[in-house]
C-alpha cells in the first residue's frame, strides 16, 4: 500500500473574504472539524501554516476505535485503511521477545481495538501515521461542497470548506476573511 499524494495547497488560491467559520490549524482536530462542519454545509476555512504535510514528523502510530468510527460517518474509514503502510491484520498482537529474531517471551492478542471485538465497535482501529490521517482528511476537505442545509442556502453559493496556507505574498494584516 502506497501513501496518498502529499495533499499541497494551491497557492495562488485565494482566502475567501467571508466564512462562516474560521479555523486556526490544519492538524488532525482543525482537519476534522472542518470535514464535518464541511458535511453539514457550513462553509469554514482551515488556516494552516504547512502547505504540505511532512513525512519527517512522527507523530500517531494508532488510530484508535473512535478515530476510526469519526472517520467510518465521513466515509472515509476505506480511503485511510487504503493508504495505511499496514494493514490491520498484520498488526493486532504485542509481542515482547529477546530481540528480533530472538525468544518470544509474551504475546498480547488483539490489542488497542484493532481485533474485532462482538458489536461492541463498529470500527477495529488502525496502525497509520499521523501523516496518512492529515492527507486523507486534507483531501476530503478538498473534496466538500457546502450544500444540503439551511446553513448552506444563507452561505455564498461557492461556500465549502476549504484549506488556506498562507504564502508569504498573502500575509498582510487585514487581507483574511471575516
Ligand atoms: C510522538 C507522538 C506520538 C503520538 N502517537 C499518537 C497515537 O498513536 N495515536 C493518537 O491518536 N495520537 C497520537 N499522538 C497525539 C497526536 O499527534 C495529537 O493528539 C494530535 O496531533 C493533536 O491534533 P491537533 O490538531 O489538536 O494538533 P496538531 O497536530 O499539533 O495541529 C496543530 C496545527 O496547528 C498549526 N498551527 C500552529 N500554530 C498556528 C497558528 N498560529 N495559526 C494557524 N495554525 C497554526 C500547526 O502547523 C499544526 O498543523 C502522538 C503525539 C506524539 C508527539
Amino acid at each position: 500500500m502506497t501513501a496518498p499524494e502529499p495533499a499541497v495547497v494551491d497557492p495562488t488560491h485565494s482566502l475567501p473574504p467571508h466564512t462562516q467559520v474560521l479555523i486556526a490549524g490544519g492538524g488532525p482536530v482543525g482537519l476534522a472539524t472542518a470535514v464535518e462542519l464541511g458535511r453539514r454545509g457550513i462553509a469554514c476555512v482551515v488556516v494552516e501554516p504547512r502547505r504540505t504535510v511532512s513525512r519527517a514528523r512522527p507523530r500517531c502510530k494508532t488510530l484508535n476505535v473512535r478515530t476510526m468510527e469519526h472517520l467510518r460517518r465521513w466515509g472515509l474509514a476505506d480511503r485511510l485503511r487504503k493508504h495505511a503502510p499496514l494493514p490491520v491484520s498484520w498488526s493486532q498482537d504485542v509481542v515482547f521477545c529477546t530481540s528480533l529474531a530472538g525468544r518470544e517471551l509474551s504475546r498480547f492478542t488483539g490489542v488497542l481495538g484493532l481485533a474485532p471485538d462482538g458489536d461492541r465497535f463498529a470500527e477495529v482501529g488502525q496502525q497509520a501515521p499521523q501523516y496518512v490521517l492529515e492527507d486523507v482528511l486534507r483531501q476530503a476537505v478538498r473534496e466538500l461542497p457546502a450544500a444540503g442545509s439551511s446553513s448552506a442556502r444563507r452561505s455564498p453559493p461557492s461556500a465549502r470548506a476549504t484549506t488556506w496556507c498562507p504564502s508569504p505574498s498573502r500575509t498582510t494584516p487585514g487581507n483574511g476573511p471575516s
